[in-house]
């Protein structure tokens, strides 16, 4: 079966790469593969190549289910691509700035129709941090078996090659960057579209907590109507493993004193579910809108939240300074 098929998404990734040569820069960050079908992990960027350019990351397609954020995501990035051949504003943009993107980051678990790798393995759960959180049992990670969700892997293994593939790209690509915001965007929990701040593993407050309320203030006083919930992760619940605080408590130790925000765009798949309950029938519709216009409208509303993020990243200093965290 060709990629075309079985995996979409990737096919429409490659099409990009080669479309955007010039402008997008791409790298094969590692292959999955399982005897039967073998997938690259590309990782993209787009932009400044200081390394110490703002940055903003989005990321994707994690659970391999949640094929809907990777929707998003490319949605998002070929009109910002399209608008960048005529709108000239942006080559100045990002003559100083970065956007970096893995936009499939399980490919395997994508293309067999599985939350979890090849491996049976939760990558939101593999990373080598333990959670002193609200734990909730197997949801929050466990290492009983790889035939239940959430399995961590075997304590003591190597972290799984995709996310060891994540981690390395962002090191490369903003750890000497001093501001940052990387959205991962998921789906499946609530009715309404979530956008979490850390932590996952822990219930202490996330050290740039007064940065994230400025930005959600920011966000509130731009789009005034929008429609996101901000909130702490571990309102919800805690993980083991959780691979953004991984990577943030890694980023932290090598500037202590930088803005990087790790954030989490969790969209509430049960109002799709809800509005038509036969989806509960279907695997994949539990995590994405079966329904052509919902799905067009899940394609268009959060356009204006990425593009918010890039610009907020990069004008840092500017509503920093205007804005309190109230
Ligand atoms: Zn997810």
């Amino acid at each position: 079966m060709k990629t075309k098929e079985i995996l979409p998404e990737l096919f429409e990734v490659e099409r990009l790469i080669h479309e955007y040569q010039g402008i997008l820069h791409s790298e094969k960050l590692g292959e999955v593969s399982n005897g039967k079908f073998s997938f690259p992990i590309y990782g993209l960027s787009l932009g400044s190549t200081d390394p110490k350019a703002p940055v903003f990351g989005l990321f994707g397609g994690v659970h391999g289910l949640e094929r809907i954020g990777t929707h998003v995501l490319l949605s998002f990035l070929k009109t910002l691509l399209f608008r960048m051949e005529w709108e000239k504003d942006w080559e100045a943009f990002f003559s100083k700035c970065r956007l970096i993107t893995i936009p499939i980051i399980n490919p395997m678990g994508m293309a067999l129709m599985k939350r979890s790798n090849g491996n049976n393995i939760d990558l939101m759960r593999n990373s080598p941090l333990e959670s002193s959180g609200k734990l909730i049992p197997l949801l929050s990670g466990h290492r009983l078996s790889s035939l239940l969700p959430w399995y961590r892997g075997k304590a003591g293994d190597a972290p799984e090659k995709e996310i060891q593939a994540v981690y390395d790209f962002c090191q490369k690509n903003f750890f000497q960057s001093q501001k940052i915001i990387t959205l991962d965007i998921h789906s499946g929990f609530g009715f309404k579209d979530r956008l979490w701040y850390p932590w996952s593993s822990y219930t202490t407050p996330f050290p740039l907590e007064p940065q994230v309320l400025k930005l959600k203030n920011l966000l509130d006083k731009t789009y005034p109507y929008h429609i996101y919930q901000v909130e702490h992760q571990s309102i919800n619940y805690s993980n083991h493993g959780d691979l953004w605080d991984w990577i943030y408590m890694d980023y932290l130790k090598s500037s202590p004193e930088a803005h990087y925000l790790p954030l989490t765009l969790e969209l509430g798949s049960w109002m799709w579910v809800k509005k038509n309950l036969w989806q509960v029938f279907s695997w994949e519709g539990m995590f994405n809108p079966v329904k052509r216009h919902r799905y067009a409208r899940t394609m268009r509303r959060h356009n204006h939240l990425l593009e918010f993020l890039l610009k907020a990243t990069y004008y840092h200093d500017s509503w920093s300074r205007i804005l309190t965290n109230d």
